[in-house]
């Protein structure tokens, strides 16, 4: 009891951790900041003392040095920059698409100052915003015209709205999608104000079974790619040039969410094929919507394509006001398709494309690098191993399909693989991994250019914590 109170008695002053230099060297700290943090280091050396726990130093300097460490953590920006060694490329924890520079200096070009967004610079009248990328996804994909929202989610809603509120939507009960969330194809249908009729079986459904079901009710015929997962076996869907005839036919709309919005033909990159946006607008879809950043690269959005009529009843609807873009994401998404209009140099310029065009080989020479340098910088207690592996696309596009890469295999005698794991998640920049049979696994796949530095610092850091204790 008496070592308690003497050793309170003891506890330097908030004031004086406040002074002490430690903490006037953390760079541009509001004192506000500073006082809450020093109060927050003693307060703990108070409750240390009182829980009677094992002896701890509770000198000046180190409490200042817990102060310091507390500040720096809250002067810290909550939503940061991370490394991404978990080959998977969309990764919607940790942001999706990773933007390319074009587009990285597209949106500091606007960001600053004000912008032409809404105001014609020949006339001086009010316009759509999304006139800024209108003529590209034209000439890309051969579009009418554009509206952008926040996300294809909001763009469903906004097309579904539009064009068959009050009224019935035909969907295949193969395309009944979950995209994560509350995302649900039933539950966006009915919260668009539309109602649901189901056709067909999860494995197949006939162009009959879309023409059974429509009624003088009927307004669209919805096509769902079916992006995050596969039906296989026996299995069929009517390709969709035939729903979209059926649906002419019957004066009624094809909507076609395409979910990951492949811009062009990906085989010509070697990887698998993935329905394009000029595809399904060649096909005559009145209506193709997909999201921004996914296949595309770009920020967050969704897109609407479609005729023009459709897409000026889009922008007149109320929800309209409620979904769409700022500026940031305009520029970035203008920034992004600009790269499409050059082929020979997308998977070069195109942060999305260049990941998934990476070659094993590519990927091996990386991993082979960065293997040398954390066996060197980890010690006789550290096994480093270089091996096969497949990397994921992620974010609900191309489902199913693995790209074969190789990838650095790191376990430590002295700290378990999800101990290290999550030491390295808490690190500066957090930096994510996998962990497969007690080792933490990453992928370069997914680790942009020069992070390599990074990495070797954080694994450093995320050792010594153990040796020290
Ligand atoms: C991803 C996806 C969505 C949702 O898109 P967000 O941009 O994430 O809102 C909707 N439909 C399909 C088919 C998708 O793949």
């Amino acid at each position: 009891m008496n070592d308690n109170t003497a050793a309170l008695r003891n506890l330097p002053r908030v004031d004086e951790v406040l002074a002490h230099r430690l903490m006037i060297s953390v760079e541009e700290a509001p004192r506000a900041v500073a006082l809450e943090a020093a109060r927050e280091a003693v307060e703990e050396g108070r409750q240390r003392v009182l829980g009677g726990k094992d002896p701890v130093d509770l000198s000046l300097g180190a409490v200042a040095a817990r102060a310091a460490e507390l500040l720096r953590r809250k002067l810290r920006h909550s939503l940061r920059r991370a490394i991404n060694a978990t080959g998977v490329i969309l990764h919607t924890g940790l942001g999706r698409a990773p933007l390319s520079e074009a587009a990285q200096n597209a949106i500091a070009d606007v960001a600053a100052g004000y912008s032409n967004l809404q105001a014609d610079v020949g006339s001086g009248e009010r316009m759509h915003r999304e006139v800024h990328v209108e003529g590209l996804l034209r000439q890309l994909t051969g579009a009418e015209a554009a509206v952008v929202v926040n996300n294809n989610a909001a763009a469903t809603v906004l097309v579904l709205n539009t064009l068959a509120a009050g009224r019935e939507v035909v969907v295949s009960r193969g395309e009944m999608v979950e995209i994560g969330g509350a995302f649900r194809i039933p539950e966006i249908i009915s919260l668009s104000g539309c109602r649901l009729a189901e056709v067909g079986c999860t494995n197949r459904t006939h162009l009959r079974d879309y023409r059974k079901a429509i009624t003088s009710d009927t307004a669209v015929l919805l096509v769902v790619h079916q992006s995050n997962y596969r039906i296989v076996g026996f299995a069929s869907q009517p390709p969709i040039e035939e729903v979209v005839a059926l649906a002419h036919e019957h004066d009624l709309l094809c909507v076609h969410d395409l979910g990951s919005g492949a811009l062009l033909d990906l085989r010509a990159f070697g990887l698998p094929h993935e329905p394009s946006v000029p595809e399904s607008l060649g096909a005559g879809a009145d209506v193709a919507l997909f999201s921004g950043d996914k296949l595309l690269g770009g920020p967050q959005c969704g897109i609407i394509l479609g005729r023009t009529a459709l897409l000026e009843a889009m922008h007149r609807n109320p929800y309209y006001r409620t979904f769409r873009v700022d500026k940031l994401t305009l520029a970035a998404l203008e920034g992004t398709l600009r790269l499409f209009l050059d082929q020979e140099t997308l998977a070069e310029k195109h942060a999305v494309m260049a990941m998934l065009t990476a070659s094993a080989e590519e990927i091996a020479a990386r991993a082979e690098t960065l293997a040398a340098r954390l066996r060197q910088a980890g010690g006789d207690r550290l096994q480093v191993a270089v091996e096969e592996s497949v990397s994921e696309v992620g974010g609900g596009s191309l489902a199913g399909h693995m790209l074969p890469t190789v990838v650095v295999r790191i376990s430590s005698d002295d700290v378990p693989a999800g101990e290290l794991a999550a030491r390295l998640r808490a690190g500066e920049p957090p930096l994510f991994a996998r962990v497969h049979k007690d080792a933490v696994v990453m992928d370069l796949r997914t680790v942009l250019p020069g992070e390599e530095d990074l990495i070797v610092t954080a694994l450093g850091r995320a050792l010594g914590r153990v040796t020290g204790g």
